[in-house]
Formats: structure tokens, C-alpha cells, sequence
């Protein structure tokens, strides 16, 4: 593994990944490859308000 693979695992930009979220302001569920979800809106309304699901 390079030390461009360890930074792109480290900032979770891995194009294959994919987090469920529902969002807690409309109930939209969506998936996006952003683990972090302070970083995730809804796809729907815009709401930060989101949270993680398996
Ligand atoms: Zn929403």
C-alpha cells in the first residue's frame, strides 16, 4: 500500500465505499461514500441532521 492509498483510507475518499444515512428531518434514507457524517447532508432537504445506519 502507497502512501496515496493510506491517505485516501485515512480521509475515507474510497470510491467503493458506502454508508447508509437516514436523514432525522425528513426520514430520507441515502448512501453516500462519506463516512463521516458531519460531513453528509440529505440528498433530500439539505439537513446536516443525519445519522449512520448499517
Ligand atoms: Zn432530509
Amino acid at each position: 500500500m502507497g502512501v496515496l492509498d493510506q491517505l485516501k483510507t485515512v480521509l475515507g475518499t474510497k470510491e467503493e465505499s458506502r454508508y447508509g444515512y437516514r436523514c432525522m428531518n425528513c426520514q430520507n434514507t441515502f448512501k453516500s461514500r462519506e463516512e463521516h457524517m458531519a460531513r453528509v447532508s440529505c440528498q433530500m432537504c439539505g439537513s446536516n441532521n443525519v445519522r449512520g445506519i448499517a
